[in-house]
């Protein structure tokens, strides 16, 4: 990894597009012009094309330049999988580290911790086996208990730990519950893995901007999609139906009768999602936290050694390995656009870097309101960002430890302390978090979460010390009445969540060595985390899938040829998956291999006598 001085600056040429640069941009400017023309080829040279096309996953031959914006990790991603294929890929990284949100780092001397982020369980297998994750060095570590939620009275409920056990603590609230719980795992998952299989793929075409070669993708993978859903049955069908559109308590509700039971589900459902678990939606932001796993485990929820930032350390480190350029304190500050095409960026320093495809690892409005500013882009583009809803509604703290904190409902040590805690006993709790933030800009009484990844990682804490990661909702960005994230606001929001713990785990506070606390402003100022969303855009049905982050640009490309997301922003959307990047890196090598295909047909045509 390098920094902005040094071996890049070297390569820099200028501010503005040299001749060879021009040309070198002509070619596949002109490949994407006859792939657009390929629309309106006959049907017979459309299937051979398609066959073809599908063949091409790697272009030895001039290889195109890609400059991706952002190294959180799904740019790392992206940057690997273009590299493999080939092209000549540089990483530009406003911040002087790489990972974005998955990132380790000493927030108070001797105690480090995942800052943002916090757990494992979306990372796509197949990104970590083909990205040589592990052997980067990446080891993850289950969690040997999912969850537990204590209750102000001193019970609790344990999930995990096997399904006897996690039958065994729900029969201590509802016999009937703990007898359901087995069909309803059976259910979430069986719907859970029908729609995993589409986080893995681009969404299907969507107006007529698309090529046909999309429409027969998309078509030939909808049908697939459509078989594999046929099989459910009719149970399985309505449930995914419910869970697309319903409330989770909704969703609920028929399984389970116990409050606090349906509170530690419904978790899920309204993290980094501000909203009442009552808000129709949430279930599938529930649904979308059970698309993962653990080292092959369905639904574990695990642990990186070193924190988060052992995952995008062993991701860059993969990169390099195939000769990605990273950059650090490398913010772009435009892209750079000649007529409808890109031809490289332009770093804040006023340096440009030509490129032949630009991929864009940032929020999707920081791409549309700053790096597109002055770009002639399609109104209904412009309007369907400025409409874009990105706003979680979290507020985030890392705590140095002096020992471990003892709960009134377990007071000893145990493997609830390196679970998910839940300090949020019932639904009411949970609709009373979201009112207040709703009325006030911040819960009274938030619902938290608490995780002390020491228990698992001695990497993390001097002996017999701990650090804690306190993930905590609903916080607004806007504060009412023009107030601002100040000093004084965001210690009422430390109070309001020490005092939640205090409630459940008394004397935590005299345990406090240091902290760090992260407001939404916070968020969006140090991580560009627009509105504080920590998945780059709200994760409800009009802004998912096809749709994410419009409808008509929900396949990977931005309304420029050459422009690409690869963060969050895109399908399927957030948590560390490295999906969005995996599946832009596949978009961007299918368009260039159907671009390269066709040039090199028409040229041979040209050849002709
Ligand atoms: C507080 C918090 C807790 C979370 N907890 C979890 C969790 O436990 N588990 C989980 O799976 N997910 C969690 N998430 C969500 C997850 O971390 C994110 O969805 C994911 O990391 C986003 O990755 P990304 O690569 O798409 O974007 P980012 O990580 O946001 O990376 C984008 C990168 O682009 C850079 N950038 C932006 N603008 C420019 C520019 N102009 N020039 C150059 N670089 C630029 C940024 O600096 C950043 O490095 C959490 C997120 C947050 C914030």
């Amino acid at each position: 990894m390098e920094t902005a001085s040094g071996r890049f600056c070297l390569g820099l040429q200028g501010k503005f597009p040299e001749p060879a640069t021009l040309f070198s941009n002509m070619l596949p400017r002109f490949a994407c012009s006859l792939a657009c023309l390929g629309r309106a080829r006959p049907w017979h040279t459309r299937r051979r094309q398609a066959s073809c096309v599908m063949l091409t996953k790697s272009l030895p031959a001039n290889p195109p330049g890609v400059a991706i914006i952002g190294a959180g990790h799904n740019g790392l991603v992206c940057a690997y999988y273009l590299a493999r294929a080939g092209c000549q890929v540089e990483v530009f990284e406003g911040r002087s580290v790489v990972g974005g949100a998955v990132l380790t780092q000493e927030f108070h001397p001797g105690f480090r911790n995942s800052v943002a982020s916090y757990t494992v369980s979306l990372l796509d297998e197949s990104v970590i086996a083909e990205m040589g994750l592990r052997a980067q060095g990446l080891r993850i570590v289950e969690r040997p208990l999912a969850n537990f939620l204590p209750l102000e009275d001193a019970r609790a409920l344990h999930l995990g730990g096997g399904l006897a056990a996690t039958q065994a603590s729900l029969a201590r609230f509802s016999q009937r519950d703990a007898e359901r719980l087995p069909g309803y795992y059976a259910q979430l998952e069986r719907v859970g893995d029908a729609l995993a299989r589409l986080a893995r793929e681009a969404p299907p075409a969507w107006e007529g901007e698309q090529s046909w070669l999309d429409w027969s993708r998309s078509g030939s993978s909808l049908l697939g999609r459509a078989r594999e859903l046929a099989q459910l049955n009719a149970a399985d069908r309505q449930m995914l139906l419910r869970l697309l559109t319903d409330s989770a308590e909704d969703v609920l509700a028929p399984w389970f009768d116990s409050d606090p039971v349906r509170a530690a589900f419904s978790f899920d459902a309204v993290v980094g999602h501000l909203a009442s678990p009552r808000a129709p939606g949430t279930a599938y932001v529930l649904l979308h936290h059970c698309f993962g796993g653990v080292n092959g485990k369905r639904g574990q929820w695990g642990h990186a050694i070193g924190g988060m930032g052992a995952i995008s350390e062993a991701m860059a480190r993969a990169c390099v390995s195939l000769g990605v350029r990273l950059h650090c304190d490398a913010p772009v500050a435009r892209v750079v656009v000649e007529r409808d095409a890109v031809i490289g960026i332009e770093l804040a320093s006023g340096a440009f870097r030509p490129a032949q495809i630009v991929a864009c690892n940032a929020h999707p409005r920081i791409l549309a309101d700053r790096l597109l500013a002055g770009a002639t882009l399609p109104e209904d583009f412009r309007v369907a960002m400025r409409h874009y809803r990105s706003e979680s509604g979290t507020f985030r703290m890392n705590l140095a430890l002096s020992g471990l904190p003892r709960f009134s409902a377990a007071p000893e040590s145990g493997p609830h302390l390196a679970s998910g805690i839940i300090l949020s006993p019932g639904i009411q709790w949970m609709e009373a978090a979201y009112r207040d933030a709703i009325d006030h800009g911040m819960s009274q009484r938030p619902i938290v979460e608490m995780l002390i990844p020491s228990t698992l990682d001695d990497s993390l804490a001097p002996p017999g010390a701990h650090v804690a990661s306190l993930f905590c909702q609903h916080f607004r960005r806007e504060l009412p009445n023009g107030a601002c994230w100040d000093d004084a606001h965001k210690n009422r929001a430390i109070e309001a969540i020490l005092g939640v713990v205090e409630c459940f785990a008394p004397g935590f506070r005299r345990l406090i060595l240091g902290m760090q606390a992260l407001s939404p402003l916070d968020l969006e100022q140090g991580f560009g985390l627009v509105g504080g969303d920590i998945f780059h855009g709200r994760m409800s049905l009009s802004q998912l899938w096809a749709a994410r982050p419009a409808l008509g640009w929900g396949r990977y490309r931005m309304p420029l040829h050459g422009l690409y997301l690869c963060g969050s922003g895109a399908h399927p959307g957030g948590g560390v998956s490295g999906l969005p990047g995996r599946n832009a890196a596949r978009q961007i090598l299918d368009d260039q291999s159907a671009a390269r295909s066709l040039l090199s047909r028409a040229l041979s045509f040209r050849r002709q006598p």
